[in-house]
């Protein structure tokens, strides 16, 4: 049934509403000079201006570009890209009405952003707030409702159209209904998949086909080199990239953290934290050589130079931004966290990410063991000081089990204790009690008394399933759990714990890509503290503890390969040859997963051993990326209910 207008105010504004409709074709940027209230509580409240952050106007005026259906911006955070989402949808829905849909990552993060953005938008812009509150939907009279009794957190009805958000973790929402301007932010956080139903922004997409004028915006910063979507669709673009004129000769380039030279000063705690005291940095033209300050470089002329034109004939401009252009970001700032970040791959990503806006080369390929070699240390005693918990990982072979114990610390640093090897056929109950002899026996600690193993986790694959599950069933309350490793796209390191019904024992299901990718990572830190792996030297009283050239061989024997299957991006892992044997690094990934089966306050726990932790830091901003998409750098882990 069509909505009637029933009183003869409501016919007055329907009238209003359609006739005295502006031009379509105003500029999202016109329209945000025009009409838009920066609420209070931002940055810069008050009326909106443009030419504030000049790079803001293309973006925005992409939109209502004619034959153009995508706009990509790869960007650092922070240079206001939620306005100018925020001025897309204020522009369509006062004055060319549509229905209008926002993807966030994930449901919570969408009401969010409703609760934090979009609700004050309305409640300050006039025009916003005189459509949006006065709209009726089609079954209600004017009896029933009260002023705002359209409008949830997530869907926001006004006069023409609706605004409905959406997160990418859930597939209801997103095939809902037609979508004529889609909007979905930070895609690099997105999962790979809504549900069972597929890739989010495709779910969405096919909601738009019904609109000849449908346009979709794709925002994030990106992730990880080869697995960023950003990456991908900005590559599809036009690629338009910002650039500052240098004041001496005249050639744009974009600023770029490797032609920033920075004076600072680096202080290191005796804990290994660095702290950068930038004192000054300028810009070095690349072209010319002259150098410029801050205040200089962005009062220069600033443009987007367009790299790959030929994309506007698919209808597809990509933009990209990074930090060092923004308003809200100072020079200093963003070297000193560059500066402190460096040495430790998780931070240097953090920073790559959203202050340069770039993808992060993960490293991961080792090409040679000697490094590692070299920085095996003396415990001085079989667990040293530091270490609050140990685990310990099995792996069964046909003729064989290996194992490794390691020792954790605050914040996952890690000390390989023991790594070995029993000889024997797993149906054999004699090799089992070998195993027993290992996993019993107390450890000694560098400054006197003793630690247990507090978990083991057992390999179930391979061809002695079932005595692995016994061995597991008699030693369920020693928490020696069987695990099977599951290859695969985005799973977690621990995916979830199944059960064995015949045997009533767990099984916990890893995701050994994820956890393949942390080891990766985390061999890559430098620095000592948290995450760092620490290996032993051979030790006079212990004698060989296992972490010998062939050891290091078979914990970087994979590296990462990409590839694109019918449009994803998959990341495997695949041997670097047919002749080392990869069990150190299965076993480093199992031991990984056993301390984050784990629930446990490392504070706590230091407490009790005695151990020093630097103080308690404040949380870092809002801003630092969250879980990657594909192969997350953080810990998702779940709990083993064990206790
Ligand atoms: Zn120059």
């Amino acid at each position: 049934m069509k909505a009637q207008p029933k009183t003869a105010n409501e016919l007055r504004r329907a009238v209003l509403a359609r006739g005295l409709r502006p031009l379509p074709k105003t500029s999202v940027s016109t329209w945000a000079d025009n009409y838009r209230v920066i609420s209070s509580g931002n940055a810069e409240p008050g009326r909106w201006n443009t030419d504030r952050v000049p790079y803001q106007r293309e973006i925005m005026d992409a939109f209502t570009q004619p034959g153009v259906h995508r706009v990509v911006v790869k960007s650092a955070a922070q240079i206001g890209k939620s306005e100018i989402m925020n001025n897309v949808i204020g522009r369509f829905a006062h004055l060319d009405p549509a229905p209008i849909m926002m993807i966030q990552p994930t449901i919570e993060m969408a009401q969010d952003y409703s609760k934090t953005r979009i609700s004050p938008m309305l409640r300050d812009t006039k025009v916003l707030n005189h459509r949006f509150f006065t709209a009726k939907s089609k079954d209600e009279t004017a009896e029933s409702k009260t002023r705002d009794g359209n409008n949830t957190i997530l869907s926001k009805i006004f006069a023409g159209g609706r605004l409905i958000m959406c997160g990418a973790n859930s597939p209801a929402g997103l095939a809902s209904r037609p979508v004529r301007v889609l909007l979905a932010d930070e895609v690099d956080r997105f999962p790979a998949s809504a549900g069972t139903e597929g890739d989010p922004v495709d779910l969405a997409a096919k909601r738009m086909t019904t609109f000849w004028n449908h346009v979709s915006g794709l925002f994030s910063t990106p992730t990880t080199e080869g697995a960023s979507r950003i990456e991908t669709e900005y590559l599809a673009g036009t690629q338009e990239e910002w650039r500052h004129e240098c004041p001496n000769c005249g050639e744009f380039h974009v600023l770029r953290h490797t032609d920033m030279e920075t004076k600072y000063d680096e202080n290191r705690d005796k804990d290994g934290h660095i702290t950068v005291v930038v004192e000054s940095v300028l810009w070095r033209c690349p072209d010319c050589g002259s150098k410029f300050t801050e205040r200089e470089m962005k009062n220069a002329p600033q443009k987007y130079v367009v790299q790959n034109p030929i994309a506007l004939k698919n209808g597809t401009r990509s933009f990209f931004i990074n930090a060092f252009s923004s308003p809200w970001l100072t020079w200093k700032g963003v070297m000193k966290e560059w500066y402190e970040a460096k040495g430790d791959p998780v931070r240097e990503q953090v920073v790559v990410n959203t202050r340069f806006g770039e993808t992060y080369h993960l490293i991961g390929a080792f090409d040679d063991e000697t490094p590692f070699l070299r920085r095996r240390e003396d415990y001085g005693g079989e667990v040293p000081h530091g270490v609050l918990i140990l685990t310990a990982a099995v792996d069964v072979q046909d003729n064989r089990l290996e194992y490794e114990i390691c020792g954790w610390g605050f914040e996952e640093e890690c000390w390989g204790i023991q790594k070995g090897v029993i000889p024997g056929v797993p149906n054999q109950i004699s090799t089992w009690n070998l195993l027993d002899e290992i996993l019993d026996r107390p450890y000694k600690l560098a400054k006197g008394g003793e630690m247990k193993i507090a978990r083991t986790f057992i390999d179930t694959g391979g061809h002695f399933t079932s005595s692995v599950y016994e061995y597991c069933r008699m030693n369920l309350y020693k928490q020696r759990i069987g695990i099977k490793g599951r290859q695969g796209a985005g799973m977690p390191l621990n995916m979830k714990t199944s059960t064995i019904r015949e045997y009533g024992i767990p099984l916990q299901i890893l995701g050994v890509n994820e956890g393949k990718q942390q080891i990766m990572t985390r061999l890559g830190i430098e620095n000592k503290g948290p995450q760092y792996f620490h290996f032993p030297l051979d030790d006079h009283a212990l004698g060989n503890r296992g972490y010998d050239q062939i050891y290091f061989r078979g914990l970087i024997s994979e590296r990462r390969k990409i590839s694109f299957r019918g449009g994803q991006i998959h990341v495997e892992w695949e041997p670097v040859d047919r002749v080392t044997r990869n069990e150190p690094l299965d076993l480093r990934v199992y031991n990984l997963a056993c301390i984050q089966s784990f629930p446990k306050n490392w504070r706590k726990l230091a407490d009790m051993m005695g151990v020093e932790l630097p103080p308690e830091k404040e949380k870092p901003p809002a801003e630092a990326p969250a879980p990657q998409r594909r192969q997350g750098l953080q810990m998702r882990s779940r709990s083993l209910n064990l206790y």
